[in-house]
């Protein structure tokens, strides 16, 4: 196995940090999945999906969070493991 993308790296900064620079924090990873983070404070997870699905997808956009309920996109972050970081929060 040449692939383990997620011991290496870090976490990915939470999309609120990026706008507050007061409030910089990383993301959680979330136990049992790759390349899916979770901040507990805001309430959003990161998860790596690939490029060509990213760029089809704009703010406002409908995506399933990783647990499979119904999210919003946010925004996209950087790239990552092959793929591109997407930003996620749930509908409410
Ligand atoms: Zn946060």
């Amino acid at each position: 196995m040449v692939d383990s993308p997620t011991t290496s790296v870090p976490n990915p900064l939470c999309d609120i940090g990026r706008t507050h620079p007061r409030d910089r924090h990383r993301m959680r990873p979330v136990e049992g999945r790759d390349n899916v983070w979770f901040c507990p404070k805001h309430e959003l997870y990161a998860q790596v999906i690939d490029s060509e699905t990213a760029g089809g997808l704009d703010r406002g956009d409908s995506f399933p969070l990783p647990d499979g309920t119904p999210g919003t996109v946010l925004r996209h972050g950087d790239e990552r493991a092959g793929g591109t970081i997407l930003y996620v929060r749930g509908e409410r």
